[in-house]
């Protein structure tokens, strides 16, 4: 059994069952012990011809045995299939529930929680908690269950019977057990901790291969693939000592139970034929006791895999609850209200950003206003800035009060979803699902149709791409998008936003692996569809944006001038530097392809 905040609402969800389970098990423990009577009547039997019941001094023949042996016996058998049976649905069957329910749980938990918390925690490490965790809290739910009830009942009722026969003989047999309990308990501590680093190096292992996995074409470009494998035999190796060494202080603690069980035995048998010798026991209820002393092997071995499996369970339910305890940082502030429609304006007030980790600002003193319905362009060296400054219209991160404003008003007392609502964005990743091409484009808008989803992808130039796939639109894509290029990918993911027709629009570098001539495509077609809507690129390349309404011009973290391309070039040396270095750089590339 396990007990947590997150665990103990499900034993009163479940008590129906587990009440009917546990009165099933009992009447499965009660049976089981009427059969070492048998055994005695048996051999007493046989040794004496006859057999007492109830007084009564019976002859021992085929009318007894079939009666008062073979038809009880079936009656018995029956009523344990019968309950065992109804135990087992009743308690795995809570058990695989509670699993279900929390891992709907945490899945949605998770997908609150902000982006901060996927940067500090692989994805490895979550799989893991949804897999191997899981699983454990799970067995140790439903068989954690069974276990007490066995150990309480069917141990608790074999005793009973073994006193009632000869109290002397059961003390002497519960020493031992009473030395394994208290031992079990004292390694139980142990072995949690032992779990708990058991299940962390699994994280890693599984961290590490899921990352490798994901860049496998980086790893091969670079002959890598040795080095990788060195890496993973060392987290492998690390691994297995884990694991050895909690199979070590685990099969130490089942060699002492059966040795102790041994010794056990060892006692009965001496002190009880000492008994069946001085006439104190006969040999039918030496047989007796030792069937009800075999009896309390099982509770006993119960109570060392509960140990065993409550030390696990705690471990994988205290992981568990780290991640259900982990409070999303991005919410939304008291009285956050969104009264007013998202018209699109947007305005940066002295902002200055540092990231949660980071160690310096990204982002100093930024003043600048994005009116509604405007075309935007942000432009700017690698790391200058660009994309903190879109990802903080979003609110992927906090931001300080009254230092970004969505139509005059603070981001912070507009609800996150409002403001995500109304936003379209295609992130630099480009991030496309293991599905169609026709779900991917299609994910953005609830009520999207099959002429919708085209549409799109004509808009974003990738149309002609899609129907010259085998499947066309119905084409699934490998995972992250794999069996697609880099330009065809950021044509798709274009599509996917021009489908959500959102107020506000955010390309961050989205065409840079397409060609010019495409790119002027799509920026021509967006220029169309956008009218009355705020659009904003992030692009390296100033021919992407020089025709747009307003040119942002960020140098590390600092917006150094706003203006349309024609003012930036007058007032700006560094834009002017920067326009004219990429000049020379297109007439490099020119040159050397006309060679
Ligand atoms: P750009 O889009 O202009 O290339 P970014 O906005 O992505 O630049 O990054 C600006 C700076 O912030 C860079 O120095 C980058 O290393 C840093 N940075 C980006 N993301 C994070 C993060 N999650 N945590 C800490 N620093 C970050």
């Amino acid at each position: 059994m396990l007990f947590g905040k997150h665990i103990n609402r499900y034993y009163i969800r479940h008590l129906p069952a587990l009440l009917l389970g546990t009165l099933a098990l009992i009447l499965v423990d009660y049976v089981q012990l009427l059969v070492p009577e048998f055994y005695r009547m048996v051999i007493n039997g046989m040794n004496n011809g006859s057999v007492e019941v109830d007084g009564t001094l019976l002859p021992f023949d085929m009318t007894f045995l079939l009666d008062r042996i073979c038809l009880p016996l079936i009656g018995i058998i029956v009523c344990m299939v019968i309950g065992r049976f109804l135990w087992r649905i009743c308690f795995f069957g809570s058990g695989i529930k509670v699993e279900t329910d929390l891992r709907g749980r945490m899945f949605d938990h998770c997908k609150d929680l902000s982006q901060e918390y996927y940067q500090v925690n692989k994805v490895g490490t979550l799989m893991s908690l949804f897999t191997n965790d899981l699983e454990t809290v799970q067995d140790c739910f439903g068989s954690g269950i069974l276990m007490l009830c066995d150990a309480v009942f069917l141990g608790g009722l074999a005793l009973m019977k073994m006193a009632g026969m000869n109290p002397l003989l059961t003390g002497l047999s519960l020493i031992p057990l009473a030395c394994l309990l208290a031992g079990g308990l004292i390694t139980g501590r142990y072995m949690t901790i032992k779990w708990e680093k058991r299940q962390a190096a699994f994280s890693s292992l599984s961290d590490f291969s899921q990352e490798s996995f994901a860049g496998i074409a980086v790893i091969k470009a670079f002959v890598k693939e040795g080095k990788e494998l060195l890496a993973f035999k060392k987290l492998n190796a690390n691994n297995e000592n884990i694991n050895v060494e909690y199979t070590k202080l685990s099969t130490g603690l089942r060699i002492s139970i059966t040795l102790l069980i041994e010794s056990v035995i060892c006692i009965i048998l001496g002190y009880g034929g000492y008994l069946v010798h001085e006439k104190v026991f006969n040999a039918g209820q030496l047989v007796e006791f030792i069937g009800y002393f075999t009896a309390t092997v099982w509770p006993v071995m119960a109570v060392s895999e509960l140990i065993e499996m409550r030390a696990k369970g705690k471990a994988s339910l205290n992981r568990i609850s780290e991640l259900l305890d982990t409070k999303p940082v991005v919410v939304d502030s008291p009285g956050a209200t969104d009264d007013r429609p998202i018209l699109g304006g947007i305005e940066f007030r002295d902002l200055t950003f540092r990231y949660p980790d980071g160690e310096y600002d990204v982002l100093q003193n930024v003043s600048l206003k994005i009116n509604a319905g405007e075309n935007v362009g942000i432009v700017g060296k690698t790391g200058s800035g660009k994309t903190t400054l879109v990802d903080l219209i979003l609110r992927t991160y906090n931001v300080p009060d009254g230092t970004v404003f969505i139509d005059g008003r603070d981001v912070n007392t507009i609800p996150i979803k409002t403001v995500r609502d109304h936003a379209a964005y295609v992130p630099q990743d480009n991030f496309l699902f293991s599905d169609t091409i026709e779900a991917n484009i299609a994910f953005a808008s609830d009520k999207g149709s099959l002429d919708d989803v085209t549409r799109a992808a004509v808009l974003s130039d990738v149309d002609s791409n899609i129907r010259e796939f085998k499947d066309g639109y119905s084409t699934v894509l490998g995972e992250r998008g794999t069996t697609v290029s880099g330009g065809q990918k950021q044509r798709i993911s274009i599509a996917r936003a021009i489908m959500k027709d959102a107020q506000i629009l955010i390309l961050d570098d989205s065409v840079s692996a397409v060609d010019v001539k495409t790119e002027k495509a799509i920026l021509a077609n967006l220029r169309e569809l956008r009218q009355g809507k705020t659009t904003i690129l992030i692009a390296h390349r100033i021919t992407t944006i020089e025709k747009m309404d307003k040119i942002i011009f960020i140098d590390d973290g600092k917006v150094l001038a706003v203006g349309r391309h024609e003012e930036l070039l007058e007032k700006s040396p560094e834009y002017r530097t920067m326009v004219e270095l990429q000049r020379l750089d297109d007439l490099e590339s020119n040159e050397k392809e006309g060679d």
